[in-house]
């Protein structure tokens, strides 16, 4: 496994290397959810490159740039495992130099759910990928469902900007308790941790609910609600239940519909869905 640092290195080696290249963009911090992306570009790619970038254009002003989690040994160790082949690790300067001007804004799905929530985070998260994916130009781009809104502005960026790669995306992996992984799950404190569990169970009670036949989104947000209010140390941010293309909120639920929410646990803000199909 070679780690490469800069762009002009990780360019060379594309351009000399013939075949499939599968790319796994990360933050680092990296756990088994991480890994699975890893593993599954492995299984249908020669070459694997996985990035580590904690990208500063997509975080507020008033979000923790600094006290993001990292621990690059770990996570090289953690990639050498499912046979990455290259590891890209640029930094801050080399990829947003003093002169850097240019943004990638994908419009309407990057303004509701995590968009409102966090103005500026997709503009951000789209403009690191769009320049990621002209470094690496990858044939396949691995991400998780963890984050199904980035994965609805992702596939609509390289369809809008005809991007010629693929955007196959991976079930989430989940803690024991159905916890999904998450760097930021290292936050929480044992009580919270334990606390965070009502976030899935919501979940399987909206698909408990639908699967029964309950079609009306509002009864199933309120009855997630309800649940969820139960925990003393959660307090809900965000529940919806919206059409997964769009992302425009449903009345009656019709498939496939994405069901997410934000929930904070003590300080963390923690995020998770499945799709009703
Ligand atoms: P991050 O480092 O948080 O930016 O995540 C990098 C990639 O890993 C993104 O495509 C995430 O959606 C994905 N990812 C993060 N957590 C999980 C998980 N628990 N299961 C599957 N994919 C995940």
């Amino acid at each position: 496994m070679k780690v490469i640092e800069t762009i002009a290195e990780m360019k060379k080696v594309r351009r000399e290397l013939q075949g499939d290249f599968g790319f796994v963009p990360t933050m680092g911090y990296l756990h088994d959810g991480h890994l699975d992306l890893a593993r599954r570009a492995k299984a249908e790619n020669p070459i694997v490159v996985a990035s580590i970038f904690v990208n500063p254009t997509q975080f507020g002003p008033k979000e923790d740039l600094a006290g993001y989690p990292r621990d690059i040994p770990h996570d090289l160790k953690m990639l050498e495992s499912v046979k990455t082949d290259f590891v890209f690790i640029p930094s801050a300067a080399e990829m947003y130099p003093p002169s850097y001007n240019t943004w990638v804004i994908v419009e309407k799905v990057t303004e509701r759910l995590e968009g409102a929530t966090r103005p500026g985070h997709f503009k951000g998260v789209a403009t690191v990928v769009a320049k990621l994916f002209n470094i690496v130009q990858p044939t396949r781009s691995y991400f998780g469902q963890k984050d199904a809104q980035q994965v609805v502005v992702i596939k609509k960026m390289v369809a809008d900007l005809n991007m010629n790669l693929e955007v196959v995306v991976c079930p989430t992996v989940r803690e024991e308790d159905g916890l999904a992984m998450s760097s930021r799950n290292t936050y929480l404190k044992p009580d919270e941790r334990k606390a965070a569990a009502v976030l899935y169970q919501s979940l399987k009670l909206a698909e408990r609910l639908y699967t029964e036949g309950e079609r009306n989104a509002e009864t199933i947000r309120r009855k997630m609600r309800e649940l969820i209010q139960k925990q003393p140390l959660a307090n809900i941010d965000y529940i919806s239940i919206a059409d997964n293309e769009t992302l425009e909120e449903l009345n009656i639920v019709k498939p496939p519909a994405l069901v997410s929410l934000v929930v904070k646990i003590g300080k963390p803000r923690l995020l998770d869905n499945i799709v009703l199909t």
